[in-house]
């Protein structure tokens, strides 16, 4: 696992009265426990990951509790464990990132949503919109429209994260629909404090198990005709009863203020953004007073008509505050005062964009627009206008001022296992062409960025193969399809390889085997080395592929990279028809070097000895072509001025960060560059024959009238 949650897990067992510090998410975690849940489960994913990572590592305390921790192999696996809730008063909650994690779950979710729930079941979405995300910009209001689920948005502080965490159950169970709790990135990430409660224990978990199975009631099944009397219930009957649960509870905020002439409906994520750019126009006070009142909708959805009508009720125009598009929120609450005639103007869109996360100075400038639109008494609405000016005046020169700084994109750690398989792929293509390569979620896609630009098209977690099945029989080469260990277990099994075997496909389908679903953290997964428990549960890629009839199968070590190149070039030539899977097996550089340094640390503090191997190369060989450097985009493999005074070009130059993975060594050998690269053994603690070799070696250069002191092996 990416890092140790030790403190955090201690942080849950905090009991009434004391204090929690932390950030957003863990503290959705200790809100879980104080409402009794009886069984969490998820898929990892940036910006959620630490709530499944954390309720791994607290195993004692949930054991104590009697809750049930899945780590789901994807999302729709963890949407169906709320299954449980339909039929027992159970509390459950799972986590994903959305987007991407609701389109898998979705199936799960709209049949859950279908019968209703009898135990609160709450869903933890990371919803990874705006700037930082890494996944396609869409939003969660939808499904939760769609399939009539109740989204709550808090305000990104942690008392309001933990109130509404702690209420989702209750909504849930008031209105037997499941419910949703979205937090952006930063809110996943803001570091607060709150009072904490005591945990408890849910009313039936595994420490008190359920005595019988549920009476039978068809009505708790989605099949015909039921779905027809549960779309009825949707509507009539759950939507009224979680409307009159928020409103009771108070879940939205009416934060007041004197010019109320005008008004703001801001979504609850939203607030802090828009009680900050009114703070810096001098229209709110730094504790969060807002001169212009504000409508915070801790609860996205569903609309309660009665508290909007109420706050709109005497006011010339609201601004909606809502990121992205649809303008879900702007329309129902033009809809909402139309049908209560009021003829309140609704602005937002136009004056604030239609798309993308709603920066700082774009919120100043939107809430400035809207002033100088609307003109509210008691606001120098001139002075607002110019202050918002003066504010983002600066930004056209600090653009130009960093213009000329080199992007830098993302890319592999320095020692990579997936860079070598990259780096083979493009020596390959010199002999067989390019061809069609479907990438896939992972760190491998970072391979779609300099130097490799690999990969044509990205369908999802683990469809890169299912995404070749109609090139390859249009294309005149084979396809290559590309998939990480992590994606195969989560769909790449089923819709990449057995829908290939199944429709008779052709194809190259390159795995990645570095162990763990690395790009979330480290997660473990079925094949990895280890489990959360410690022993590996025995599954295996390999196993699994011969199992299901995959006949032409090799597994190559990721570094070697002319044995990849040519079991490649094997493949794309083969004469057999069907699959073909190279399994690309190397662990995880960042895994590795976090298990070895400390295991390396530890043998020095012994007084151990120890190796690391370092590459470099030869300032007075290296040509300066870097052709090694487009054939690896290693970090530490850069460049620094020439020695020589005669020649311009900078020459390659291999920096302390290097881990020694051989890549530099295999790349030169298999592509035939110039043979500037050695390799170096650091001893530390040398025993008596590193001794004498080093000695030995140091005489021989002598010798032949080298410089011993540039000797590449030495010991220390
Ligand atoms: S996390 Fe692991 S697999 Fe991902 S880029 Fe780094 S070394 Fe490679
Ligand atoms: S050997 Fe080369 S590719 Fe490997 S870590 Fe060192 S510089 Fe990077």
């Amino acid at each position: 696992m990416e890092r140790s949650f030790k403190k955090e897990v201690e942080a849950l067992r905090l009991g009434a009265g004391e204090i929690f510090h932390g950030e957003g998410i863990l503290a959705v975690t200790k809100a879980l426990l104080q409402s009794g849940v009886s069984y969490v489960g998820g898929y990892q994913g940036a910006p959620v990951s630490h709530l499944v990572d954390v309720m791994v590592e607290a195993k004692d305390l949930l054991a104590e509790l009697g809750v049930h921790v899945e780590t789901c192999t994807n999302e729709a696996a963890a949407a169906a464990m709320l299954g449980a809730s339909i039929n027992y008063p159970l509390r459950g909650a799972v986590t994903w990132k959305s987007i991407v994690g609701t389109n898998v779950a979705a199936d799960a979710l709209s049949n859950l949503a279908s019968p209703g729930v009898i135990g609160g079941t709450l869903i933890v979405l990371g919803e990874d919109y705006g700037e930082g995300a890494s996944v396609v910009q869409e939003r969660s209001h939808a499904f939760a429209m769609k399939s009539s689920m109740w989204l709550l948005d808090p305000r990104p502080n942690l008392p309001t994260i933990v109130h509404l965490a702690e209420k989702g159950f209750e909504l849930s169970e008031a209105s037997h629909a499941p419910v949703m709790l979205e937090l952006r990135i930063r809110a996943c990430h803001v570091t607060g404090r709150f009072e904490a409660k005591n945990n408890r224990r849910g009313f039936y978990s595994s420490l008190e198990r359920i005595p019988e199975p549920a009476r039978f009631d068809y009505a708790r099944i989605s099949h015909p005709p039921l779905m027809f009397a549960h779309e009825r219930l949707k509507v009539e009957e759950r939507l009224p009863a979680a409307q009159a649960f928020i409103a009771a509870n108070g879940l939205n905020e009416i934060l007041s203020g004197d010019c109320d002439e005008v008004g703001i409906i801001v979504l609850g994520g939203l607030a802090n953004n828009v009680l900050r750019a009114l703070a810096r126009l001098r229209l709110a006070d730094l504790f969060g007073h807002p001169r212009i009142p504000l409508y915070v909708l801790n609860v996205a959805y569903p609309l309660l008509p009665d508290e909007l009508r109420r706050f709109c009720a005497g006011k010339r125009a609201v601004l909606i505050v809502e990121e992205g598009w649809p303008d879900y929120i702007e329309q129902a609450v033009t809809v909402e005062l139309h049908r209560a005639d009021l003829n309140t103007q609704v602005l937002g869109k136009g004056l604030l964009p239609r798309t993308g996360e709603y920066t700082s100075d774009l919120m100043l400038t939107g809430l400035a627009s809207f002033l100088r639109e609307t003109r509210p008494k008691g606001v120098d609405v001139d002075s607002v206008v110019s202050r918002a000016q003066e504010l983002v005046a600066h930004r056209p020169d600090a653009a130009a001022a960093v213009a000329n700084l080199p992007t830098r994109p993302p890319a592999f750690c320095t020692g990579c296992p997936e860079r070598p398989v990259f780096a083979a792929i493009k020596i390959a293509e010199r002999d067989i062409g390019r061809t069609h390569i479907s990438a896939d979620i992972g760190c491998h896609s970072f391979a779609t960025m300099p130097p490799f630009n690999l990969g044509n098209s990205i369908l999802g977690y683990g469809m890169s193969l299912a995404s070749a099945a109609a090139v390859a029989p249009a294309f005149v080469k084979r396809p290559i399809a590309i998939m990480g260990d992590g994606g195969f277990w989560h769909n790449g099994l089923i819709s990449g390889v057995a829908s290939n075997l199944f429709n008779k496909g052709d194809g190259v389908l390159l795995i990645m085997q570095n162990g763990y679903t690395s790009a979330t953290g480290q997660q473990f997964m079925p094949s990895s080395p280890v489990s959360r428990d410690g022993p590996a549960s025995g599954m295996s890629i390999e196993k699994t592929l011969r199992v299901l009839g995959v006949n032409w199968l090799r597994t190559v070590r990721s570094y070697s990279v002319a044995t990849m190149a040519a079991t490649l070039k094997e493949a794309m030539r083969s004469p057999d028809s069907g699959l073909k899977v190279i399994i690309a097996d190397g662990e995880c550089q960042l895994v590795r070097q976090r298990r070895v340094r400390v295991e390396d640390a530890r043998r020095l503090e012994r007084r151990k000895r120890v190796v690391h191997t370092r590459f470099g190369v030869d300032d007075e060989i290296c040509t300066g072509d870097h052709s090694c450097i487009r054939l690896s985009g290693c970090p530490s493999l850069t460049v620094k001025p020439s020695p020589d005074p005669l020649r311009a070009d900078p020459v390659a130059t291999v920096i302390p960060s290097c881990v020694g993975c051989g890549l530099c060594g295999e790349v030169a050998h298999a592509a035939v560059l110039c043979p500037s690269f050695y390799r170096a053994e650091l001893v530390h603690n040398p025993n008596l024959w590193d001794r004498l070799r080093h000695g030995l070696g140091r005489a021989v250069i002598r010798v032949f009238g080298g410089r011993a002191d540039r000797a590449p092996a030495r010991a220390s």
